[in-house]
């Protein structure tokens, strides 16, 4: 197949664009670098089967035909998205709309990276695929959800009234080797911050929770819903739920860091509690994470390390 990757420089973008020449496809990637990296492409400077292409999917472009579509392009990190807050709420709408287009027009498939954060700070826990959300519409965090919310409703929009094969993937908090190391995301923070001994910052009293899936589940968990018949949102995470608190001090084992913790103020709407209900993904896909947290991060150390060491 012939397969266009948005944001194909990001963290998942990059893995997911591996993984597709791994298994024998030729990818078009395309990323604006708005908070991607060159370097999670460098190398597939020489792969044949490989071809980057520089800009902004908000500006329609004509990549010739293509088979299969995955929109991933989009800032993610809630630091990331605060700093580009209209471009985010472009990307999810003008953007989405120009890759279904492309996927309409060529009767390509469609996956579209969607998130837990559709859920808001949610009411019911752990969070299936029919729960509504709890999202404040005008709140600063609103820049992401309602973009993502919106995409998600083009999405089903293009699907039913143009026959679009697409699928939606509600992504909960993935970490592994290339993600930016300064992006602001807890585990990169953590990480990064352990490893130079400087005190991990918590937000808040740190008892929020999270769930962490580690990136190679998750790209396997793409591709099975890509070849799936499904149409309604899918969440992709693993269920494993730790407090901040519990993920920092995983993090001090792990690295062996002596490092103190520091508390700070909570971002305003941070999600109280966030838990995915896989029962979908396993019943219609055969999937579930193999990674727990522990292990995830044993294999995402030499990655930071390089990071840390490389900015001293
Ligand atoms: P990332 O920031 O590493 O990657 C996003 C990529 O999109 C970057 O390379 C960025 O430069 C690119 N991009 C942004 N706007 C663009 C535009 N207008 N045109 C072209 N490229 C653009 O983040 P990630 O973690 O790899 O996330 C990838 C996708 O998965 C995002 O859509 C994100 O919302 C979604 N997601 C990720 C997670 C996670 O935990 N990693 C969770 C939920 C959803
Ligand atoms: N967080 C933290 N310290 C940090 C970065 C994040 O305590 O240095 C908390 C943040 O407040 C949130 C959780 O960790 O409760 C996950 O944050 P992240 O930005 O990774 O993603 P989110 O799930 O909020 O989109």
């Amino acid at each position: 197949m012939r397969v266009l990757v948005t944001g194909a420089a990001g963290f998942l973008g990059s893995h997911l664009t591996d993984r597709l020449l791994a298994e024998g496809h030729t990818v078009i990637g395309v990323d604006n670098f708005a908070t991607g990296s060159a370097e999670n492409l460098a190398h597939l400077k020489h792969e044949p089967r490989f071809q980057f292409e520089e800009r902004d999917i908000c500006q329609p472009f004509e990549p010739g035909p293509v088979d299969y579509v995955f929109n991933l392009a989009s800032p993610a990190s809630p630091p990331e998205y605060l700093r580009l807050p209209l471009e985010t709420l472009r990307v999810g709408s003008a953007g989405t709309g120009n890759m279904l287009e492309l996927a309409a027009h060529y009767g390509a498939g469609f996956l579209h990276a969607s998130t837990s954060e559709c859920y808001g700070d949610p009411l019911e826990h752990p969070q299936r695929e029919e729960y509504w959300g709890h999202v404040n519409p005008i709140g600063p965090r609103s820049v992401y959800d309602e973009s993502k919310r919106f995409s998600e409703a083009l999405v089903m929009a293009y699907h039913r009234a143009r026959g679009v094969n697409t699928h939606l993937a509600r992504i909960f908090n993935t970490y592994g080797p290339r993600l930016h190391p300064s992006d602001g995301r807890v585990i990169s923070n953590f990480v990064m911050q352990a490893l130079r001994g400087e005190p991990l910052t918590i937000y808040g009293d740190g008892r929020q929770t999270r769930s962490f899936c580690f990136v190679d589940d998750l790209i396997r968990g793409f591709i099975l819903l890509a070849r799936s018949d499904e149409h309604l949102p899918v969440n992709l995470g693993n269920p494993g739920e730790f407090t901040i608190l519990e993920c920092a001090q995983t993090v001090l084992e792990v690295t062996g860091s002596k490092s103190e913790l520091k508390f700070e103020p909570l971002p305003v709407d941070d999600p109280t509690r966030r838990c995915p209900d896989i029962a979908k993904a396993r019943r219609l896909l055969g999937w579930e994470p193999r990674i727990p947290l522990r292990e995830g991060l044993a294999k995402s150390l030499d990655y930071f390390k390089s990071k840390a060491a490389a900015a001293v």
